[in-house]
This record gives structure tokens, C-alpha cells and sequence, in this order.
């Protein structure tokens, strides 16, 4: 058995952050992804439980007040925030745990936890990540240039993290991050 690790995986909406992690999940067995909490509305598709927790304002307020989130924060108008015990648990059983959370996140967990490994997922470029969202066809223009607003913040913190991952082509960027993983791993 490895030794438990905590990786947070974090870049503009529309990076292909979904898609690395799931392919990451199919390459190393005792991966583990965490499933957030979050005031947002299910997309078409998505179910409770399996992207994320859907809750209420209320439910989303109980959470932060008892203490249930290893971290949290608001993004593109809607909360969002990682159940504690669940990660920690996992950790603990000596999985690579890991977290799909925006910038904001990533540096409240890195407080809490400073041995987690930051992992950024980046975009070819601006244009192509717009293109990304768009032919998603899930969201509106509105929410598109909100997105598209938070990725510029996101991006400019992007040398804080421990690796930066340019998601163009898709084997490529699977790669490192997989080698990236098992490397932290096996240490
Ligand atoms: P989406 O609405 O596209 O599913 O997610 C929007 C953003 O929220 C993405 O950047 C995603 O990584 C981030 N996110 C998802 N879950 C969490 C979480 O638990 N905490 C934080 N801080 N961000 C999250």
C-alpha cells in the first residue's frame, strides 16, 4: 500500500480539468475524487451524489457553520466547498485523494494542509478555452463571460502552484499528470 497524498487539481472552467481527472481515475487504482458541495443548479446530465452534492443556500450554511468543509468559496455567483471527512478518511487509508476546486480553494487547503500538491491545469489559450465553453452548449452567454472573467484571476495565479499541466492534447496532459501522481506517491 502507498502512503496517502492529497492532490489539488484547479484551472479555468472549460481547462478539461473533468476529463484529466477521469482518466486519471482509470489509470491509478487507489485514486480517489472527492465530490463537493455547491448551491449551483445540476447541469443536464448530472446527478446528486456523482458530480456533486446539490444543496440549498440553508443546507450550504449548516455546512460552513458546523464545520464541515475543508474548505470552501464562492464562484461565478454559486458556493461551492469540499466535505471534510470524506478526504480526510481516504487520506488516511493511503489513497491519492483528489480535489477538482477553483484557485480560491486550492490555497485555503494548502493552509490547512501544506504537504497537498498543487496541480494547474491550464488552456491552450484564452481563445480556445472560450471555444470550450461554448461548445459545451450548457451555458448561457452570461455565465460564459462570468467563466471567462474568473479564468483571467485564476490564470494569474497559476506560477503558485507545484505544476502547471497545458491541456492541449488530451494523452499528453494525461500523462504527466498520471507520472506527476504516481511520482508523489512512491516518495
Ligand atoms: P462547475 O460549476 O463548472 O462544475 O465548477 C465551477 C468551478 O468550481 C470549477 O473551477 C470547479 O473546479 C470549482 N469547484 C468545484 N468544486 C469545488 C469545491 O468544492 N471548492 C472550490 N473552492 N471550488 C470548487
Amino acid at each position: 500500500m502507498r502512503r496517502g497524498n492529497l492532490f489539488v487539481i484547479s484551472g479555468p472552467s472549460g481547462a478539461g480539468k473533468g476529463t484529466l481527472v477521469a482518466r486519471l481515475l482509470r489509470e491509478v487504482p487507489d485514486c480517489w475524487v472527492s465530490v463537493s458541495a455547491t448551491t449551483r443548479s445540476p447541469r443536464e446530465g448530472e446527478q446528486e451524489a456523482v458530480q456533486y452534492f446539490f444543496k440549498s443556500d440553508e443546507e450550504f450554511d449548516a455546512l460552513v457553520k458546523e464545520d464541515g468543509l475543508l474548505e470552501w468559496a464562492t464562484y461565478a455567483d454559486h458556493r461551492y466547498g469540499t466535505p471534510k471527512s470524506a478526504v480526510l478518511g481516504h487520506i488516511a487509508q493511503g489513497e491519492q485523494v483528489v480535489l477538482e476546486i477553483d484557485v480560491q480553494g486550492a490555497f485555503q487547503v494548502k493552509d490547512k494542509l501544506p504537504e497537498a500538491h498543487l496541480v494547474f491545469i491550464e488552456p491552450p489559450s484564452l481563445i480556445v478555452l472560450e471555444e470550450r465553453l461554448r461548445g459545451r452548449g450548457t451555458e448561457t452567454d452570461e455565465v460564459i463571460a462570468s467563466r471567462m472573467e474568473a479564468a483571467q484571476a485564476e490564470l494569474a495565479r497559476k506560477m503558485e502552484y507545484d505544476i502547471r499541466i497545458v491541456n492541449d492534447d488530451l494523452e499528453t496532459a494525461t500523462r504527466q499528470l498520471v507520472d506527476y501522481v504516481n511520482e508523489k506517491a512512491e516518495e
